[in-house]
């Protein structure tokens, strides 16, 4: 028995995360004594994955992640799932994984886990960590079945382990006449920022506190010094101050950086979960009340307006 996953690419390129999900698979087929494959869709150097240990690598050559719909998408991986022997899936707990992981686990009767945080502590039976009650708690369950579908949280395992292997790669077309898609990509609007906030290793994050969108410019000067992803508040981009794809929280995207500051945002119970699993969290607010003190790992009380240009400052001097 082995093991399979499927690897997002955009526009054909891997991302930190691709590489990250192969490297957890990976562990998990070393501990088995098993073979990985991996399935992807376009990519444009689809040997780059057996740098991280993939045995077998299927690149779907004719359809393209951007462009396909999630039925597709599970459809394809159904099909090579069922052509297989796969004792585990592993899966990235991104939009697409938690659309597609439920879907094929249902229909191949794959026991799914998703929401891990962890390497499993053990294989068989299978168990391992998962957030819950957005992030409020971990849950540790053991599965009883044989066949596990497990769907990993982006960032939250941060390791990426070199591990080559010989490989053996299939470029396949999909004969896309058999199929009709019952959800068609209509149009997509791409986000500009230049560090996506699910692989950031660092975010910094504003709120209301800020006044008004024109006082950006110095979180936007303190993320490029530290290069780090923007995020904000939800009434933020709800005003129309910062776009739509900065907003973190319960009702945006959930992130797990190494390094989370929060400036003029108080720490309302949906904005932290979305970003209570920052392994440090960094608060800057001028009322010491503020909840979000309590989250952080560390706390400065004061303007905003006096403490970013004097950090910009620090770290520009540090860094010179
Ligand atoms: C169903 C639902 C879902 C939601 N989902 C989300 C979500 O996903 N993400 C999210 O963020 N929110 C979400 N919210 C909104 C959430 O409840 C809060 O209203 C919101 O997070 C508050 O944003 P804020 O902290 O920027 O603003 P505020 O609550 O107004 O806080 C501003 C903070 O700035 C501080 N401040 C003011 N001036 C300064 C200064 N000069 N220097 C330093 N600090 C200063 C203040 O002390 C205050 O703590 C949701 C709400 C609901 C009901």
């Amino acid at each position: 028995m082995s093991l399979f996953t499927l690897i997002e690419n955009w526009e054909g390129r891997f991302k930190k995360n691709s590489f990250e999900t192969v490297s957890y698979a990976k562990k998990i087929a070393d501990k088995l004594n098993s073979q990985l494959t991996v399935l992807t869709f376009s990519a444009k150097q689809p040997s780059e994955l057996s740098k991280f240990g993939a045995d077998k690598i299927i690149n779907i050559s004719n359809i393209k992640f951007e462009e396909a719909s999630n039925d597709l998408i599970a459809e394809i991986c159904q099909n090579h799932i069922q052509d297989g022997d796969y004792q585990t899936l592993v899966f990235s707990n991104t939009n697409l994984g938690k659309n597609v992981s439920p879907i094929i686990s249902q229909k191949l009767n794959y026991e799914l886990l998703s929401n891990v945080i962890s390497h499993p502590d053990s294989i068989s039976p299978m168990s391992v960590k998962c957030k819950a009650y957005s992030s409020k708690a971990i849950v540790e369950y053991q599965s009883s079945s044989k066949l596990n579908a497990i769907s990993i949280v982006p960032n939250s395992i941060g390791e990426i382990n070199e591990s080559p292997v010989e490989f053996e790669l299939n470029e396949i077309e999909f004969n896309k006449s058999t199929y009709e898609p019952k959800l068609k990509v209509l149009s997509r609007s791409e986000s500009t920022e230049k560090i996506s906030l699910p692989d950031a290793n660092i975010v910094v994050s504003a709120g209301r506190g800020l006044k008004g969108p024109e006082n950006w410019k110095m979180i936007e000067e303190l993320a490029n010094l530290l290069n780090a992803g923007t995020a904000c508040s939800k009434p933020v981009s709800d005003m129309g101050w910062r776009p739509h794809s900065e907003h973190v929280g319960q009702t945006g995207i959930a992130i797990n950086p190494e390094l989370y500051i929060a400036i003029g945002i108080s720490g309302a119970i949906q904005h932290l979960a979305g970003v209570n699993s920052s392994k440090n969290i960094v608060v800057i607010n001028s009322d010491p009340e503020a909840p979000f003190f309590k989250s952080a790992d560390y706390g400065i009380v004061g303007d905003a307006f006096d403490i970013i240009p004097k950090l910009i400052e620090e770290i520009k001097q540090y860094k010179n």
